[in-house]
């Protein structure tokens, strides 16, 4: 349609310019002939019309009258054209915004911003100064948005604009990259470099003061990184914008991933993190495609009689590449990736086919990611799933840790309550790691607590450790919650456990997690621990047995990427 318009205009334009250009021929004519013949004959005729004398020749005074006339004309066309020019330069300024400028927060557009920054760097090579570079990403902003409306969300972006704007020295760019993510540029003497961190300090400050709109309020923080010009460390001569924001990026990557809400300068050894972590979602989301992820099983036990209970199932990732993979390397990257919802869909559709084989009086747990607890849709596809299967909802028990709890209260107990109506049951994992208080206890519909294995393992070691434990089950007792102990890997602990009264437990002691053919076989032999005797027998790997925690996997993520 634009396409369209454009060469009609574009002719109409060459044809007023074809008309100006005789319309300035004429006028020219006009001002010599007025020149040459009215100097001599204006007198005369104004004479003549003074005194009613001697008339001059008719056809001249005519022509001079014409001239008068044409002069007038001439002067109302070049008023028009003086006025459309201007109409036309500010059409064009304001082309030009539109094209530079985010209507929004009036800070520069990506497509504009880089360009400022590279014109700021060769002036700051000219005059010896350093360019800091900020790349800002707001922390819970989508949360501002889907639960307290975009009007407030727009709001705080302008806010946070604003406030960028108060923090920065003069002569400084803002950016607005995209979404909620900003960008912003800074000269700055390589002496004092101290006062890029006071700025990235102060914008981390401002930003997080509230934002309040028509009644609603918001609070947001901030992710910063920050790359500079000067020396860090690495030859940094002649980056250009584009390679600067990269970097800072980088660094505002570590920032998110050590706890949001801070800044880090950008250093190296962050972009080989950054590349290998890239290398690893491509490397999931290919395995994804392929099937590689597969569920395996640990066992359950009623710790009083010794008998199998269920399964709790955890994903694995049997890549070509690394060998098999634990989940904390690759769950915390398919949930920054949202890919979290389909990885972790597949894995409960195989399992659930895998537990319905099993006996019927046999559970099966499953882990959900925090990220799928604030998808309103998510319990909806869960019973999809369950129906499409054939499996039934009693059978079925969904694992969520405590520490996702303070961030989705109010997702985490609508999802909850429509887990429950349809018969699922809920455990609260990990516990004793977050900060779940009586009251989140007492609120959110929970069926069973599971002591996290760092308080287990500890239950025969110290007094204290025993103490712990002791606390957490009577606090169970006392909510009428359950209990699940983790992470079971002695004789010493489990009897310990005994002591304490009727638990489930899980650990190594019962037998490593295993995959579905190897669960099968196990279920088909009857081969389970029925005791402390058993279990013993049963801690000793199985030749079937890939997964194992403690040992070194064939894959270089020793040090994991995201916490
Ligand atoms: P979790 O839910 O607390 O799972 C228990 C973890 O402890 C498992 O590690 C299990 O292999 C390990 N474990 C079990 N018994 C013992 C023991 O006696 N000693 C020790 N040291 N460890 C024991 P895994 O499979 O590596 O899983 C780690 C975490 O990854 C899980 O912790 C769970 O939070 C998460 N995860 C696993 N599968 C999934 C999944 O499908 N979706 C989501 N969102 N998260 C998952
Ligand atoms: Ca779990
Ligand atoms: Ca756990």
């Amino acid at each position: 349609m634009q396409q369209h318009d454009q060469k009609p205009r574009a002719e109409r334009r060459s044809g007023k310019a074809d008309h100006d250009i005789v319309a300035l021929g004429i006028i020219t004519a006009a001002i010599i002939l007025f020149v040459g013949t009215g100097g001599s004959l204006m007198p005369k005729i104004i004479h003549s019309w003074m005194t009613d004398s001697y008339s001059p020749d008719v056809l001249l005074s005519n022509a001079v009258l014409l001239n008068i006339a044409l002069l007038i004309f001439g002067w109302r066309r070049y008023s028009d054209l003086k006025e459309e020019v201007r109409e036309r330069r500010l059409a064009e300024q304001r082309a030009q915004e539109l094209a530079e400028i985010d209507p929004l927060t009036g800070c520069f557009n990506r497509r504009a911003g880089l360009p400022a920054i590279d014109r700021m760097l060769s002036q700051a090579s000219t005059s010896g100064t350093e360019v800091a570079v900020m790349v800002l990403d707001l922390d819970n902003f989508k949360q501002v948005n889907d639960l307290k409306g975009h009007q407030l969300g727009d709001r705080v972006l302008q806010s946070v604009a604003e406030r960028l704007g108060s923090a920065l020295p003069a002569g400084s760019i803002s950016i607005r990259m995209g979404g909620d993510e900003f960008a912003c540029a800074m000269a700055y003497s390589s002496k004092a470099s101290e006062s890029v961190e006071k700025v990235a300090a102060n914008i981390i400050d401002l930003v997080k003061k509230p934002i309040t709109h028509e009644g609603l309020e918001a609070e947001v923080s901030t992710s910063l990184g920050i790359a500079s010009t000067h020396d860090r460390g690495d030859e940094t001569a002649d980056l250009t914008a584009e390679e600067l924001i990269h970097r800072a990026d980088i660094a505002m990557y570590q920032a998110k991933k050590r706890g949001r809400n801070r800044h880090f300068w950008f250093e190296p050894a962050m972009e080989t993190q950054f590349r290998l972590r890239n290398k690893l979602e491509g490397a999931i989301r290919r395995g994804i495609a392929l099937g590689e992820f597969v569920p395996y099983y640990e066992q359950q036990i009623d710790i009083g009689t010794g008998e199998l209970v269920g399964f709790e199932m955890l994903a694995r990732w049997k890549s070509p590449q690394y060998g098999l993979v634990n989940p904390d390397v690759f769950i915390p990257i398919a949930e920054e990736c949202e890919l979290i919802a389909q990885l972790s869909e597949s894995l409960i559709r195989q399992a659930l086919r895998d537990a319905k084989d099993w006996a019927p009086h046999l559970t099966l747990s499953v882990n959900i990611s925090p990220i799928q607890m604030r998808d309103p849709a998510f319990a909806q596809r869960l019973l999809q799933l369950l129906v499409e299967t054939g499996f039934p909802p009693t059978r079925l028990e969904v694992e969520i840790t405590e520490t996702s709890l303070h961030e989705n209260l109010p997702s985490v107990r609508a999802m909850a309550i429509s887990l429950k109506n349809q018969g699922i049951k809920i455990s609260l994992d990990d516990f004793g790691t977050g900060y779940a208080s009586l009251a989140q206890l007492r609120n959110l519909p929970f069926d069973r607590l599971k002591i996290d294995r760092s308080f287990v393992a500890e239950l025969a070691k110290s007094p204290e450790g025993g103490e712990l434990v002791e606390a957490i089950v009577l606090l169970g007792n006392g909510m009428n919650l359950p209990i699940t102990a983790e992470g079971i890997e002695t004789p010493e602990v489990l009897e310990a456990l005994k002591s304490l009264g009727k638990l489930k437990g899980q650990g190594y002691l019962y037998g490593r997690p295993e995959d579905a053919a190897a669960t099968r076989a196990r279920l088909s032999r009857g081969e389970l621990p029925k005791g402390v005797e058993d279990s013993v027998s049963a801690s000793k790997p199985a030749a079937s047995v890939t997964t194992d925690r403690t040992a070194p996997l064939a894959h270089p993520f020793g040090d994991r990427l995201v916490s």
